[in-house]
């Protein structure tokens, strides 16, 4: 076997497909670019979506990358099998409709067996095959030298996720000798593709094959997708554990410097590579968790009690009780970043970039979560008294839930706390609250792989097609280079005339219109013929696989290939776009200025009406803060700065420190925004041309919308003034209401007439109680004779269950009776109240039990003290009768 370094070994996946003609796509942020279905990129293929649902077409139909990716489904099985981590990487080889089977099977056995490459032995290897794809099992079997009885049939291999692209799978197993066999040689695991741990899983190839078209079920109905793809992926740890040797991935030069760091840490505990013990799974799990959490924060993920953030949080506090369970004491993680940045630095420089920030975030939340332990302790200790007390057997589900959800406190810690003092946890009532909450998670989010349907037609159109947008608000004689309309199955294809009264999408070789994007919504206007005459309206422009703008038109009058047209956006709705998406960035600008450099862009919306614009940020943004950013901005836009654009090269883009998301579907030129000197940023859209066209920007919202994602709106020129006339005659209206001269005495007259309000409200509580007291006073005056014992029974005129109790009061300030029995109507219920002195409990009368004899008569229940008890009721009409039945009781006692 040769000796080959981790690094080594990446190196050699991605050479080996830049020598077959791949491009070698760098690896992306684990925060999913614009994808709200995934919560964390958990692939290669996640990265590359565009290019696999057709909606962009990528530089080369050839990519190959090594991803980092995050599986928290993989959480639980950490340093329990020998392969799983939360955190790994995937390297991947990608045909975007190029190559096939064909080719791409032949290639992978080469790079895993050519003595140039890989060179493993050949007869470690197994492949699976879906038994339906017999085309597989014989390219494997006649274009490889595979050692024969090394091909399994496994129905699982097919890949469908749903609508969409789906096909059959070709895994690659890596046999590790019998010494890994954690099972019987017959046990029915015991093969390939079987869960165990001699056959290692290392390299999944996927032929995306096939269209699973909504409503179709079974998987030999779908059609061929016009365009075949190849998506593959192998696990960079498991191959590293196989050329180094390693027992398990964690074996290896990826987590040893990792789990020796701990070691220094461990108080005595050691690391032994050579079998299985339970602090291994510790040092382990430590290992992984603390890859995850840097890289999550390297990329812009902060701990949270939401999505990612519940994620970085979770893994942080799991690391930090295995550090418990190896007698580490107080904060450790941060010590452990520096090892796990020298492990990983010559592929991710960006965890050596962010090492601050990495190592501030996690002792931060290292001591939280430490104070919260101590919190929950209390808590739990709480609990078990109260346990105790009420002479329960164990802590109910609702109590382990609340303290591990709310207080973030483990389940394993209350389950042994719990033990200790010799009780049980409800852990099926437990599981049950916890699965009710992963499905309210899961249902927030849409499926998890989504991706569209491809449209052959588009994919394939070559015609070029210029935007001149930027610079001409018109064209004069663009020629009409595609037509496209609908057939009978609601799939576009390509004409050569679109008739009037058709919907059709046209291609024109230079355009005005700016198709949606970046936020920014398209362009509407119309297409004319050479006399003026209006052949189509725009009613919408979206963004082509290979870039054209694609218009879709309502035709007026036909429109064929080649006729020459005169194009003309909407001005009025260009122009309104145009200053809210220049009035976008400023606001960006604004937030990152006053709130921090942490805050960045989630998403925005450019409409001619308003703008949204959506960040990442922890809680509300307050209004005085608002305030200062809308000042910011109306400062800026006052100062009439000059907008203006150039393109460069990305690492000039850099340089200058344009904000952007830089993505290799830019190629190498980007067009970067400048306004004035305020703000720089990479960006395709349309702006004013200097500030002062923005005339005045007015925040109108700020609100939460998941997850640690704020959204604010807002208005620029004539809607913002109009929505500050609007609010400007609201308030006149409320000053005439309140007859102040002008509208800045307003607040000063509302907080008085709200303390006029107070003042009224604590008098009419007075009277009430002087009138209860009134009451009281004559009803107090002639008890009724029970045997020895006095008592006053009757119904009463009250506001509410307070004015019983007030009744009571007196009644007991008074010493009026023995026993005081009250009832009221009060609203469409009816209140009880029965009240009784030490005498007469004495003599065995207790309001508790006077009052849970006569509720039920007048349809209620209820209870309380020997001294004093309440109850509610719903007939009304049986208040007499209830009142006698008292009576009743106290002449039998
Ligand atoms: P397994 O069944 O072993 O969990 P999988 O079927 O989930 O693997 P794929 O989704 O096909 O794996 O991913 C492709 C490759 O990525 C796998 O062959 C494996 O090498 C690697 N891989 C997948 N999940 C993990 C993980 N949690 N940790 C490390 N490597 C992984
Ligand atoms: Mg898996």
């Amino acid at each position: 076997m040769k000796e080959l370094s981790s690094a080594e070994i990446r190196q050699m996946f991605l050479d080996f497909f830049a020598s077959k003609d791949h491009l070698v796509v760098p690896p992306k942020s684990l925060i999913p670019d614009n994808d709200p279905s995934l919560l964390w990129i958990n692939s290669g293929v996640a990265t590359l979506k565009k290019y696999f649902d057709g909606s962009v077409v990528p530089p080369k139909p050839r990519l190959t990358n090594a991803q980092k990716a995050i599986r928290t489904n993989d959480i639980e099985n950490v340093g329990k099998t020998a392969r799983h981590h939360t955190l790994f990487e995937m390297m991947g080889n990608f045909s975007i409709g190029d190559y096939f089977k064909e080719e791409v099977i032949p290639w992978a056995w080469e790079l895993l067996t050519s003595p140039e490459w890989y060179g493993l032995d050949k007869e470690k290897l197994y492949v699976t095959v879906y038994p339906k794809d017999q085309e597989s099992r014989k390219i494997w079997e006649e274009k490889t030298d595979l050692p024969a009885g090394h091909v399994y049939e496994v129905e699982d291999n097919f890949w469908d996720i749903g609508e969409g692209p789906s096909g059959p799978d070709s895994e690659i197993f890596y046999d590790r000798g019998e010494a890994f066999a954690d099972l019987p040689a017959d046990d029915p695991e015991m093969y390939p593709g079987g869960e165990n741990e001699r056959y290692l899983e290392i390299w999944n190839i996927v032929f995306s094959q096939f269209n699973h078209l909504p409503g179709l079920t079974d998987n030999s109905t779908y059609p061929e997708l016009p365009h075949k793809n190849i998506d593959t992926g192998m696990g960079l740890e498991r191959l590293v554990s196989v050329f180094q040797n390693g027992r398990t991935n964690f074996d290896t030069d990826l987590f040893l410097p990792i789990i020796h760091e701990t070691e220094k840490l461990a108080n005595g505990y050691h690391y032994d590579e050579t079998k299985d013990t339970t602090e291994n799974i510790s040092f382990k799990v430590i290992a992984d968790h603390i890859r995850a959490i840097s890289f999550a924060i390297a990329d812009g993920a902060k701990p949270s009690n939401e999505g990612r953030g519940y994620v970085i949080r979770r893994l942080l506090r799991r690391a930090v009780l295995h550090g418990q369970k190896l007698g580490i004491q107080g904060d450790f993680l941060t010590k452990l970043v520096p090892a796990v940045i020298g492990t990983l630095d010559s592929y991710y420089p960006e965890l050596k970039e962010n090492q601050t920030t990495i190592e501030k975030t996690i002792l931060a939340e290292e001591k939280r979560f430490n104070k919260t332990l101590k919190a929950g302790l209390s808590l739990l200790d709480e609990v078990i008294a109260e346990a105790k007390e009420k002479g329960q057997k164990g802590i109910s589900g609702a109590d382990a839930f609340k303290l591990s959800d709310t207080y973030g406190f483990p389940i394993e810690l209350t389950e042994e706390q719990a033990e200790e003092a010799g009780l049980s946890v409800d852990l099926p009532a437990y599981e049950e609250a916890l699965q009710a909450q992963r499905d309210r998670a899961r249902a927030a989010r849409s499926n998890d792989h989504a991706m569209g349907v491809q449209n052959a037609a588009l994919t394939d159109l070559q015609v070029p097609s210029t935007y001149v947008g930027w610079t001409d608000k018109a064209v004069l004689g663009a020629k009409v280079v595609a037509v496209l309309v609908h057939d009978e199955n609601g799939v576009a294809q390509l004409t050569n005339e679109a008739h009037a009264g058709q919907t059709a999408w046209l291609v024109f070789d230079k355009t005005p219109f700016y198709a949606e994007m970046g936020g920014q919504v398209a362009d509407f206007g119309t297409v004319k013929d050479q006399q003026d005459n209006i052949l189509a309206e725009v009613t919408d422009v979206q963004n082509g696989p290979n870039g054209q703008h694609i218009h879709t038109v309502q035709v007026l009058a036909d429109v064929q290939v080649d006729q020459v047209v005169d194009l003309a956006i909407d001005l009025d709705r260009n122009r309104a776009v145009s200053l809210n998406h220049t009035a976008t960035h400023m606001l960006d600008q604004a937030l990152r200025n006053i709130i921090g450099g942490d805050v960045h862009q989630a998403g925005s919306l450019v409409e001619p009406e308003y703008l949204r614009f959506d960040f990442n940020h922890e809680g509300p943004v307050d209004q005085a803060t608002l305030n200062q950013i809308q000042d910011q901005v109306n400062e800026q836009i006052a100062k009439n700065l000059p907008i203006t654009w150039q393109e460069m090269s990305i690492d000039e883009a850099k340089k200058v420190g344009a904000v952007a998301v830089f993505d290799d579907k830019y190629g190498d030129t980007v067009r970067v925004v400048s306004i004035g000197d305020y703000n720089q940023e990479f960006d395709g859209g349309t702006h004013a041309e200097s500030t002062a066209e923005l005339g005045v920007f007015k925040i109108v919202s700020e609100s939460g919308i998941g997850a640690g994602i704020r959204r604010i709106e807002a208005l620029t020129s004539i809607p913002a003034i109009t929505r500050f006339e609007a609010e400007e005659q609201t308030l006149a209206a409320v000053a005439a209401n309140l007859k102040v001269p002008n509208l800045l005495a307003v607040k000063d007259r509302v907080e008085e007439v709200q303390a006029d309000l107070k003042a009224a409200n604590q008098q009419i509580e007075a009277l009430q109680s002087q009138l209860a007291a009134l009451q009281a006073g004559e009803l107090f005056a002639k008890p009724e004779e029970f045997g020895d014992l006095t008592a006053v029974v009757a119904q009463v005129k009250v506001e509410n269950a307070q004015g019983l109790r007030q009744m009571a009061d007196v009644w007991r300030d008074k010493a009026a009776s023995n026993v005081l029995v009250l009832a009221a109507a009060i609203g469409e219920k009816v209140n009880l109240l029965v009240a009784a002195d030490k005498t007469a409990n004495a003599a065995g009368v207790k309001a508790g039990d006077v009052v849970k004899a006569i509720a039920p008569t007048v349809g209620g229940g209820g209870g309380g003290r020997p001294d004093l008890a309440q109850a509610g009721g719903k007939d009304q009409a049986k208040i007499q009768e209830a009142l006698d039945q008292a009576k009743a009781i106290l002449a039998q006692k």
